[in-house]
């Protein structure tokens, strides 16, 4: 009863949905999303639909999660949709008999294929006989494109074309064709980000209970939680019934952001979520060895006494900051090794050799203890974070990132592969059957220490030195000075009492890279939105590209460069190549901010992310990073960027966000001298 007061639980609502829920509804609730743009009213309309769904079918909750964030499986798991334009205008025409050429012909002129889609679908005739299809169920559609994304071999292209005309065929209303088809090609362009999709299963999951929440808590329970009042801010606030209804909704949000950022799958979050009551979510589904955790990040940082002045008097440890790929490391308790990237992909075929690296670290750890009075402990599961670099095991030297960029995909075996590698181990999250993320670094690292041990040319520990006395710049100039000279982009500082926080870009983790010292701190992590045409040297390539930065509270792509120095001619063969795939045909984006200044002569999907380095940080009135933030009608722009290389580990929400533009910004000394002379740029 106490629960279900403090979920401020309100009353049923008036339109509920089918059960199961059709097709058509969620493609009516997309229709309102589409029209509409405040990002308010676009998660009020989603939580009242999601609302819904728990009420009356909630099992078709992950359909309807999946569909929103157009997607069929958890990242890791690497099943995509993206499915070719061509094989598309092949299936709309054969649904709604056309031609091909007559459906392309259109595409080119209107730039939305869904759209297409749609009128070939109101104009087809219909007849008044014939037995009409069954309506289209959710999690029916999902179902069949969760099939078409794993249909693989030579006859894909026949067998996935009848799928979609099934589905085509069977829709009752055009709206359905339109977001059948944007949905298959990966572009569901309606401005519903991910973020907003999980704020509003927060606010829904607050304000509904579930028909299938079983509430356990016995009495003697609830009476022990009290006593022991739960030390989690977010639990607290949901349990605090005199928090005003705003306070708890957005504690709401950030539960399901929080457990989201530790268990990143829909099926395992959402099957938990309609058993249990919000509050008891972190119990329900936690971190485990086999999905991996979002990674911790850093704020990068300009000097040894900027890095001193931050950390003010806490323990800390620095790190060398290796520079290859970042890899979490799982071995689940069924014995399995695998390998994901930062952008928790799964890498174990670019690095087989890995698992068995660590296993030997593990297997060495256990030998050294052996012959020692301490029982040795086997180590059944694990999480680790560690850095994989390309290694010479002739000179036994690491070798810069560029070597490591040039492994394959995919590899046969460590021996068979052109670069060798190394694992330089940092944390250690998970350790036989127990998560260690709400551990100090100084507790993960001694259990990391004391279960593996460095095996020659295959796995070390990140090399590293505790807490000097404060102000002590020498020293960690010296230790800053043999990271960069031991191929080393430079230092992470970490503090030593800190708990592990997936996803957050925390103080705790500080990174200072001697490329930035006194500049900006860090390089930029940008979006390639669109391109001009080269001319002389370069033509038939783009001689110039527009970039974005990300800004995660509006989903919106604001331009912050222009860029075409740093590119070698074979860049600007291959990203003139790659970049064709994903253009735009009707114009820009709806979610990128640009001037009409900066028009471009081709605009492209967000789909990559580039390393540029920049010279500074300027005000501009051409371009709209941190647009509204510093000044009403001002962005801010890079001056003088330089391509450095694609960061094919990052998916575009993971680029810079405007955030982190601002921040950069005031950072500089010319700024914070108050020197600063506003550079309006190109
Ligand atoms: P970010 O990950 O902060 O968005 P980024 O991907 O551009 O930025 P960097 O700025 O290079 O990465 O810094 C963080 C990365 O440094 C980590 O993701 C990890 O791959 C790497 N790294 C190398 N050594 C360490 C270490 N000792 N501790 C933590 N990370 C390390």
């Amino acid at each position: 009863k106490k629960i279900a007061k403090a979920y401020k639980v309100e009353p049923v609502i008036p339109e509920a949905v089918s059960s199961p829920v059709l097709y058509l509804e969620l493609a009516r609730i997309f229709d309102k999303i589409e029209a509409i743009s405040s990002r308010l009213d676009i998660q009020a309309i989603f939580t009242k639909f999601l609302r819904q769904i728990l009420q009356f079918a909630p099992q078709d909750l992950p359909a309807a999660i999946y569909m929103a964030c157009n997607s069929v499986a958890p990242a890791y798991e690497c099943v995509e949709l993206g499915i070719g334009d061509s094989l598309l205008i092949t299936a709309i025409a054969e649904a709604y008999g056309s031609r091909d050429k007559v459906i392309k012909d259109k595409y080119e002129d209107v730039g939305d294929l869904g759209l297409v889609a749609q009128s070939a679908k109101s104009k087809q005739r219909t007849l008044g006989f014939g037995m009409k299809p069954k309506p289209l169920v959710m999690s029916q559609v999902l179902q069949v494109f969760r099939e078409i994304a794993n249909i693989t071999g030579n006859a894909s292209r026949k067998l996935k074309i009848d799928k979609i005309k099934k589905l085509l065929v069977a829709v009752q209303d055009s709206a359905e064709t339109k977001y059948i088809i944007r949905g298959l090609q990966g572009k569901l362009r309606i401005g519903l980000a991910q973020s907003t999709v999980l704020i509003s299963l927060g606010h829904a999951l607050m304000m509904t209970i579930p028909a299938t929440v079983v509430f356990t808590t016995s009495k003697e329970e609830e009476e022990e939680s009290e006593e022991n009042a739960s030390p989690d801010p977010i639990v607290a606030a949901l349990r605090d019934e005199s928090l005003p209804v705003e306070k708890t909704l957005e504690a709401a949000a950030n539960m399901i952001r929080k457990v989201y950022s530790e268990v990143p799958s829909f099926d395992a979050l959402l099957d938990a979520a309609i058993k249990v009551p919000l509050m008891d979510l972190p119990k329900a589904c936690h971190f485990l060895p086999g999905i991996p955790v979002e990674p911790m990040l850093a704020k990068p940082t300009k000097s040894i006494q900027e890095v001193l002045k931050r950390l003010n008097g806490q323990e800390f440890t620095c790190e060398f900051k290796y520079d290859g790929e970042r890899a979490q490391i799982h071995k689940t308790s069924d014995g399995k090794l695998k390998v994901f990237s930062r952008n928790l992909l799964e890498t174990t075929g670019k690095y087989p050799e890995v698992p068995q690296f660590v296993q030997e670290a593990a297997r060495a750890s256990m030998d050294s203890q052996e012959g020692s009075s301490k029982s040795a402990v086997t180590v059944e599961s694990f999480v680790m974070d560690a850095e994989v670099v390309a290694f010479n095991r002739e000179t036994g030297q690491l070798v810069p990132f560029q070597v490591l960029s040039t492994r394959k995909k995919t590899e046969e075996s460590a021996e068979t592969a052109k670069v060798q590698v190394i694992v330089q181990a940092f944390d250690l999250m998970y350790l036989n059957g127990e998560s260690l993320l709400g551990k100090t670094l100084k507790t993960r690292r001694s259990l990391l220490h004391k279960h593996f041990a460095p095996v020659e040319g295959k796995f070390q520990f990140a090399t590293s030195l505790d807490h000097t006395e404060d102000g002590d710049t020498m020293v960690l100039e010296q230790f800053l000075d043999m990271a960069v000279k031991g191929q080393c982009e430079g230092l992470m500082v970490k503090t030593m009492d800190d708990v592990y926080e997936p996803s957050r870009r925390s103080l705790n983790w500080l990174k200072l890279k001697k490329d930035y010292l006194d500049g900006l701190g860090d390089s930029f992590d940008l979006v390639p939105i669109g391109a001009y045409h080269g001319r002389g040297k370069r033509t038939g390539v783009y001689g110039a590209y527009l970039l974005a930065c990300y800004d995660e509270d509006s989903e919106e792509y604001q331009s912050v460069c222009k860029i075409g120095t740093g590119f070698s001619d074979e860049d600007l063969q291959t990203l003139s190549a790659s970049l064709n795939q994903h253009k735009l045909e009707g114009g820009k984006a709806s979610n990128y901010i640009v001037t009409d200044q900066l028009k471009c002569d081709v605009w492209f999907d967000a789909v990559q992310v580039w390393e540029v380095k920049a010279a500074d940080l300027s005000k501009s009135s051409a371009h709209r990073g941190a647009f509204g933030k510093l000044e009403e009608d001002r962005g801010i722009g890079l001056r003088f960027p330089r391509f450095e290389r694609l960061r094919d580990d990052k998916s575009p929400e993971q680029a810079t966000n405007s955030d982190q533009i601002l921040d950069m910004y005031y950072n500089q000394d010319t700024v914070k001298g108050q020197n600063n002379n506003d550079m309006d740029d190109d």
